[in-house]
């Protein structure tokens, strides 16, 4: 089978809404990593992805570079925006992921002993710089193979607009629409990496230096 997860970071936003609909519309199921400043301000949003069937995951409370932080405002940063998830859905995810895909030592360890898989992306559409639907669309159709991890935005209404087709595409080749979870078959573990073809920083935990940049 050919599967593709779609995932969609920073939300949830107003243009989440629209988002909704369009996968409500088509059957999709796909994976939203939310910022838990903006599951507080929207949880009805976050309890209607939970009730569509979506996937919910953890990108920090702030957007914050988890890679170079303290170990305690990584505790923080995760324990917040799991508990505002938890009240809002009623569910605790078990993925994070990373913003600026930003990673270390230290942040491996606190995800393995919090439960959480470390997931990346294989498909970057620099959807946050190009607010152009059409150059979004263009770029995921482009690079996306089966077992792919697609990178987007739901805050930006640019982005919403893009996903359709994009949707629409696909499923005329082929393809399936999973969660992150469906896609490594349910079996992610706490602590590893997933979907590392992406932009991927790795710092070291005493200097911050970047490691393993491309
Ligand atoms: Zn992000």
């Amino acid at each position: 089978m050919k599967c593709v997860a779609l995932t969609f970071d920073d939300g949830p936003a107003e243009s989440t809404r629209e988002l909704l609909d369009v996968l409500a519309a088509r059957k999709v199921k796909a994976t939203f990593f939310l910022v838990g400043e903006n599951v507080v301000k929207h949880p009805e949003l976050v309890r209607r992805e939970h009730e569509a069937g979506h996937e919910l995951g953890d990108h920090s409370y702030t957007h914050a570079d988890l890679g170079t932080a303290s170990k305690k405002k990584v505790m923080s940063e995760l324990t917040r925006t799991q508990d505002a998830i938890r009240r809002a859905s009623g569910v605790t995810p078990v993925l994070l992921r990373p913003p600026y895909g930003s990673m270390s030592e230290r942040l491996t360890k606190i995800t393995k002993e919090m439960g959480l898989a470390q997931v990346l992306w294989t498909v970057d559409p620099l959807d946050w710089e190009h607010r152009d639907s059409e150059y979004v669309e263009k770029r995921v159709l482009k690079s996306v193979k089966p077992g792919y991890v697609v990178l987007m935005h739901d805050i930006h209404p640019t982005t919403v607009k893009a996903v359709p087709k994009i949707i629409d595409r696909l499923a005329a080749v082929g393809y399936t629409f999973v969660t992150v979870s469906e896609l490594y078959g349910g079996k992610l573990v706490p602590g590893k990496e997933y979907g590392q073809t992406g932009r991927r920083m790795v710092h070291r935990d005493d200097s911050g230096a970047a490691q393993g940049l491309p």
